[in-house]
């Protein structure tokens, strides 16, 4: 299947193929054309289903064929949980932009830094992408119009619900005009989401991608059995060792995660924290600097790390297993995306073992456990 047949015109497959996208992926192949219909969606998906060109390419495709905008009411509006995932998602709108005869101005708004630049920026922003608390501020300084809005996108509605935006985004809504096609994506769909289905879409087509399906085969899985005093050493070793240039780490709380990255450090490994406890632009820099190559290691939580895209992310790394199998899945799922391999290593301590054996049996794949009592870690 190509990307043509999905009913994108010539100037969005070219700007799809500069992406090196070959085919679309499952979620692109029903929601592209049901969201040029004008339908709205719910998609049941998680991050590396490919959601994000899901939705863009079809708007960027309807705005081709609209009027550039020249005031502060935006046309679209994307809702996202977090300033990581909005500037992501900013990324993925101007990487298919750049080339379109219609050019595309897709601007990202969040909170914890200085509103004035945002608002001064804002004027003809064709697509808006924005945390909701720092949306109504901008409404408040009427630096932009929701009157407009033609199409709403909810990006990981559930993550906005658990992070407490509900009623943030209901004053949202009543400055939306009542007709006007809407998209929502969740990785889950509990009551509370429902709920929100239920008030915001209307007849949608119905999009659930398994997680399963996105656990891509490209990930060689390995477990290491280890002492838990013996991790901190192991990790170094094996980032040494196999000469990892970038490693995404999980740490299961943020006091774990700073001690890993103290350790590495002292260890002559340049590493950073990635947990709700940094302040935004610490956690922006990290990202930024991980993401080029700059930092060699990121060490984050789970919480913290939900919606980080980056492609072919090569070692990603279990210092401590989650809880829960979904996010084992979710973590591992860092790499071998994109179509490209990539390598996941969980550290397994005696009292994990039963824990990852559970995890394993859910996954439907099995996971040998290499001993590491032989390695000499006295230099790590
Ligand atoms: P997402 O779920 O939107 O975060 O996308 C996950 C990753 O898949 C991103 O790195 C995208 O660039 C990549 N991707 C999305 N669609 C395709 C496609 N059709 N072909 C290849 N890569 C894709």
């Amino acid at each position: 299947m190509s990307f043509s047949s999905l009913g994108l015109s010539s100037p969005l497959v070219k700007a799809v193929a500069q992406q090196s996208y070959t085919s679309p992926y499952p979620i692109q192949q029903q929601a592209i054309p049901a969201m040029l219909q004008g339908k709205d969606i719910l998609g049941l998906a998680q991050t590396g289903s490919g959601k994000t060109a899901s939705y863009v390419l079809p708007i960027l495709e309807k705005l081709q064929r609209q009027a550039p905008t020249t005031n502060r009411s935006v046309p679209v509006l994307v809702l996202v949980p977090t300033r990581e995932l909005a500037m992501q998602v900013g990324e993925v709108v101007q990487s298919f932009s750049a080339g379109l005869p219609r050019p595309v101005k897709a601007m990202a708004v969040f909170g914890g830094v200085s509103i004035n630049p945002q608002m001064m920026k804002l004027h003809g922003t064709d697509v808006l992408i924005a945390t909701p608390g720092r949306l109504l501020d901008l409404v408040e300084h009427k630096a932009v119009q929701l009157s407009e809005v033609a199409v709403l996108v909810l990006d990981e509605a559930d993550k906005m619900l658990n992070l407490g935006f509900k009623e943030e985004m209901e004053k949202i809504f009543a400055l939306l005009p009542a007709r006007r096609q809407n998209v929502l994506f969740s990785a889950t769909l509990d009551e509370e989401v429902a709920f929100l289905v239920a008030d915001i879409l209307h007849n949608p087509v119905k999009i659930k991608i398994e997680e399963e399906a996105v656990v891509p085969e490209l990930i060689n899985q390995t477990a290491y059995q280890v002492a838990a005093e013996r991790k901190g050493p192991l990790l170094r070793y094996l980032i040494k060792q196999h000469n990892m240039q970038q490693v995404l780490v999980f740490a299961s709380s943020i006091r774990t995660a700073n001690n890993v990255v103290g350790k590495l450090v002292k260890n002559g490994i340049e590493a950073a924290a990635f947990h709700g406890d940094k302040s935004q632009g610490a956690r922006t820099e990290a990202l930024r600097q991980f993401k080029a190559g700059k930092l060699r290691v990121l060490v984050a939580t789970d919480l913290a790390a939900r919606g980080i895209d980056i492609k072919f992310l090569p070692h990603v790394i279990n210092y401590e297993l989650p809880r829960s199998p979904k996010d084992y899945v979710h973590r591992i799922g860092r790499t071998g995306r994109a179509e490209a391999s990539g390598e996941a290593i969980s550290l397994i301590s005696p009292e994990e073992e039963h824990h990852f054996k559970v995890i394993q049996k859910k996954m439907g794949q099995r996971v040998p456990l290499t001993p590491t009592e032989e390695i000499d870690l006295a230099g790590s």
